[in-house]
């Protein structure tokens, strides 16, 4: 559901519980539980970020259940740390928690195990449709370990991002890959799902192989521009760190 000017609260439910991720606002949270009847059984925290964290305490009375969230941040209190390796079951669902420090220096994300076709992850602010989150409290080089680790999951896997950033960042994606027509492609997709008020999201990790620059430090063309924009070498960390600060002034 949409909250704020951009952000997305994800939340499952079977028809009587739910869980939701990210609950920046209790707001939204409170009326879909109203009018779907359902029961808050969990609260998942990617990262510590007000947008992401400022209804957990106003949803408690509603919540039966824990509240999960990265041990190496501070979430409002109490909950559930988790760290990589942990695995947790909501709804029925099992979601292994990985690291992915970069955007804040404690980031988890939770991606759906099992014989799953089109599992979940939910990622919060490290990756984005065609871009991924400013490094606030990490490196270039955590960042693209942690993205690394998310494209080594399965292709078909939803991308639940935790903003609605997909036109600008194809906007950048575009100035750095002018000639990916895998990109152009979407990014007409994209734009028409906008102008029907629709979200762009979720996307998918093939998806995302295909166009998001952040996770193309490998290719020729991504490797030229960031070349031009102050990468020092053709690494993927120096790539990935330049096209992380073109992103920041674009
Ligand atoms: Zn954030
Ligand atoms: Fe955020």
């Amino acid at each position: 559901m949409p909250a704020f000017a951009d952000n997305y609260i994800w939340m499952l439910h079977d028809g009587a519980r739910a869980v939701v991720v990210d609950p920046g606002d209790a707001a939204p949270v409170l009326k879909a539980l109203d009018r779907l009847h359902l029961e808050l059984t969990a609260i998942l925290v990617t990262h510590h970020h007000a947008d992401h964290v400022g209804g957990v305490n106003a949803l408690r009375p509603r919540l039966k259940g824990p509240v999960y969230g990265p041990a190496q941040e501070r979430i409002p209190q109490p909950f559930m740390p988790l760290i990589e390796g942990d695995t947790i079951d909501v709804l029925g669902l099992h979601f292994a928690v990985i690291d992915v420090p970069g955007h804040t220096a404690g980031h988890i994300a939770y991606a759906q195990q099992g014989a799953v076709s089109q599992g979940l992850l939910f990622c919060g602010d490290t990756l984005f449709s065609a871009g991924c989150g400013r490094l606030f409290e990490g490196t270039a080089a955590q960042m693209h370990d942690s993205l690394s680790k998310l494209a080594a999951l399965p292709g078909d896997m939803r991308v639940c991002c935790t903003h609605e950033y997909t036109l600008s960042n194809l906007r950048f994606a575009a100035a750095v890959e002018p000639g990916n027509t895998i990109r152009q492609a979407y990014q007409l997709r994209c734009e028409a799902l906008r102008a029907q008020g629709q979200p762009t999201l979720p996307s998918s990790l093939d998806v995302e192989l295909g166009i998001n620059p952040f996770l193309r430090c490998d290719q020729a063309a991504v490797i030229a521009a960031a070349q031009q924009h102050g990468a020092e070498d053709t690494s993927p960390v120096a790539v990935l760190g330049a096209l992380r600060e073109w992103k920041n002034r674009f």
